[in-house]
């Protein structure tokens, strides 16, 4: 599946409990970019400064990454679950192609108005070695130090007011047309991101398993 829906509407939360649910991978290209980026590899050279601005990282990368990444075997046995891309058209029409043979069951747009995300981006932190999510309001046990692996909780360093706008903008311009775009395909489902992470897994999983096959 693939899931779609403004920064910060809590979906890397979401994605990270369904592929515990399902057993299947959670496919992040943020997350993998920034490994890429913490590496030094010569991709995470060329991400670094577009992501610290709130720039999308070109299509013809990111088709390569997620090309190679849905070669892997973990995923053709019992699926995968896709965080962050497609995020414009050209992508969506690769991924198309690259899942031909295995066509995507559902896409999610988790949807949340953008005067709710604006204050979550604000407030989220996440942590530098194994990028859990916590908020302001949802802080780790003891100090900023994480709960699963003990590394340091950070504010994102893409998470400043110019790049948050960024973000939302492009998300507004050239993620936002996929919406009616996985609808004409039938692809579509829309859940409610309203709530707290326990409501909306429960409609999340709901949604999801009417689709599956
Ligand atoms: P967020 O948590 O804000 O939704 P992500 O963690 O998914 O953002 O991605 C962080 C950054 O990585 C993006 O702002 C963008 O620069 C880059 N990126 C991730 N996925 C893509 C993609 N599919 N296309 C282009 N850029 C991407
Ligand atoms: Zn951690």
């Amino acid at each position: 599946m693939v899931m779609l829906g403004r920064q910060g509407a809590g979906k890397g939360t979401q994605c990270v409990r369904l592929s515990r649910h399902y057993v299947v991978p959670h496919i992040s290209t943020g997350d993998m970019l920034r490994a890429a980026v913490r590496e030094g590899t010569e991709l995470g050279l060329k991400a670094a400064e577009l992501m610290a601005a709130g720039s999308l990282v070109p299509d013809d990368i990111m088709i390569g990454i997620v090309d190679d990444r849905l070669d892997c075997d973990d995923t053709t046995e019992r699926g995968y679950i896709l965080d962050g891309f497609p995020r414009t058209v050209d992508q969506a029409e690769a991924l198309a192609d690259i899942t031909a043979a295995r066509p995507l069951d559902v896409v999610v747009d988790l949807d949340v108005a953008k005067e709710v995300v604006l204050e979550r981006l604000a407030g989220r932190r996440v942590c530098s070695d194994c990028a859990a999510n916590y908020s302001l309001d949802k802080p780790p046990r003891y100090g900023w130090v994480c709960d699963n692996c003990g590394g340091d909780v950070v504010q994102r360093e893409d998470d400043t007011p110019a790049a948050i706008e960024k973000r939302l903008s492009d998300y507004e311009t050239k993620t936002a047309p996929l919406i009616a775009w996985y609808r004409e395909r039938g692809l579509l489902e829309v859940v409610d991101g309203y709530g707290t992470a326990d409501e909306v897994t429960a409609r999340l999983l709901a949604a999801i398993d009417q689709r599956r096959r």
